[in-house]
């Protein structure tokens, strides 16, 4: 049996970078930036008037001139114009490039406009007022966005703004989740007494979501024969192969012997955990992926929070999550020699950590009580077996 560190690091050793793909803009909220995006000209790329108005010359305005003669107008989009005489204005409009000869912009609401004189209202202004200045944002060749951002709103903006049409992103694994049971039926039938209705499967389907990895699930009876079928299906046609159930000693437990005979390797099966000891993971040699949860609710879910979305995220090229520290709230005595995940519930305390308050559950069938969780502790207990009101442990955010 292997620790919680060495699962992790042996998980994260296994990762790839999945190929890049070229999309269209408009399909690409939510998806991992694989390219820089850099800025291919000053932002604002001229000086930008930012209210609609007349543009001066501010030395007039300094020396008394409180009546100006329109020459021209400069609407948005027009090509830039100049000032012919030094003590005249041009009426500007909100996103047209500043006129050469001018240096400053009064709104209409500081005016009054008859006969084409512009009469100001106002007794003070500032040099340069209401001019976006070009290059004031950004230059041209500085860096935008870089890759490994999640594509958001802004950053179609952005792209958008420096003309890509297409964005390189990391195309997300195609996953598969397989469950495993006889005991189990589908949500939408009604099981016999004797039967509980799959849903580890939507679990951690769900939680694979959050990440944007689309997933599909399948189903197969504890039959060996039947499970190595069903994976050469699987393995033709997904990247990653999320298995629940059937990976512990019992007599109907056939997945580490079916993952054998099709060709898997493993890489360990057994972690010094709480939930989620007969953990299983492994590779085939076609380069495919296979993580085998224990089928206990949250056992799987844990599993799924510890080692496969951080496993994820790394394929994605997605930064790591950072791991909070926080308080436990009450002393734990934990006797096996494994690491404890303990259900918490987080109380946010002002400034400095959060309180994680254990959640007395019935363990890892008590999947109810999930629904109060806000992640898991990790208490070591290869060391030692009592943990103190008070202590720091790592959260894992479920
Ligand atoms: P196993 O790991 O197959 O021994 O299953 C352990 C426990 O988890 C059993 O009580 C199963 O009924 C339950 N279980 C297994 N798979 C699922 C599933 N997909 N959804 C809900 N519970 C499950
Ligand atoms: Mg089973």
């Amino acid at each position: 049996m292997i620790t919680v560190a060495e699962a992790y690091r042996i998980v994260l050793e296994h990762t790839k970078s999945y190929i890049l793909e070229e999309a269209y803009l408009t399909d690409t909220l939510g998806l991992v930036l694989a390219e820089t995006i850099v800025a291919d000209r000053d932002f604002p790329p001229y000086d930008r008037v930012t209210m609609d108005g007349i543009a001066i010359r501010y030395d007039h305005f300094a020396k008394g001139q409180s009546i100006f003669e329109i020459e021209s107008v400069a609407a948005a989009g027009s090509p830039r114009l100049i000032l012919q005489q030094r003590q005249n204005a041009i009426e500007v409009m909100t996103g047209a490039s500043l006129p050469v000869g001018v240096d400053t912009v009064v709104r209409y609401e500081d005016l009054k406009i008859e006969a084409k004189r512009a009469n100001l209202q106002i007794d003070t202004l500032q040099q340069g007022q209401n001019i976006h200045h070009k290059g004031s944002d950004r230059s041209h060749g500085d860096i935008l966005i870089k890759p490994g951002a999640i594509i958001n709103a802004a950053a179609v903006a952005i792209a958008a703004t420096v003309g890509k049409s297409k964005l390189s992103v990391r195309m997300l694994p195609s996953v598969a989740i397989l469950s495993t049971g006889d005991e189990l039926v589908e949500i939408d039938q009604k099981p016999e007494s004797h039967q509980i209705r799959t849903s580890n499967s939507y679990t951690i389907q769900a939680a694979l979501k959050n990440l944007r990895v689309e997933s599909q699930r399948y189903h197969v009876h504890d039959n060996q024969a039947g499970l190595e079928h069903k994976l050469q299906e699987i393995f033709n046609q997904h990247d990653i192969v999320i298995i629940s159930g059937g990976v512990s000693k019992g007599k109907f437990d056939f997945v580490p012997a079916a993952l054998k005979a099709v060709g898997v390797e493993k890489k360990f099966h057994r972690v010094k955990q709480r939930p989620g000891k007969p953990f299983w993971f492994g590779t085939s040699p076609e380069g495919k992926t296979v993580f085998a949860l224990p089928g206990n609710p949250v056992s799987s879910y844990m599993c799924t929070i510890r080692y496969i979305l951080p496993y994820l995220r790394k394929c994605l090229g997605l930064e790591p999550l950072t791991i909070k520290q926080v308080i436990l709230s009450e002393d734990i005595t934990f006797k096996p020699t494994l690491l404890y995940m303990l259900p918490i519930k987080l109380e946010n305390t002002p400034g400095g950590f959060d309180m994680a308050h254990p959640l007395k559950g019935n363990g890892s069938g008590d999947f109810a009580n999930l629904i109060h969780t806000d992640g898991f502790l990790e208490l070591d207990a290869v060391g030692r077996n009592d943990f103190k009101k008070g202590e720091v442990h790592s959260f894992w955010e479920s």
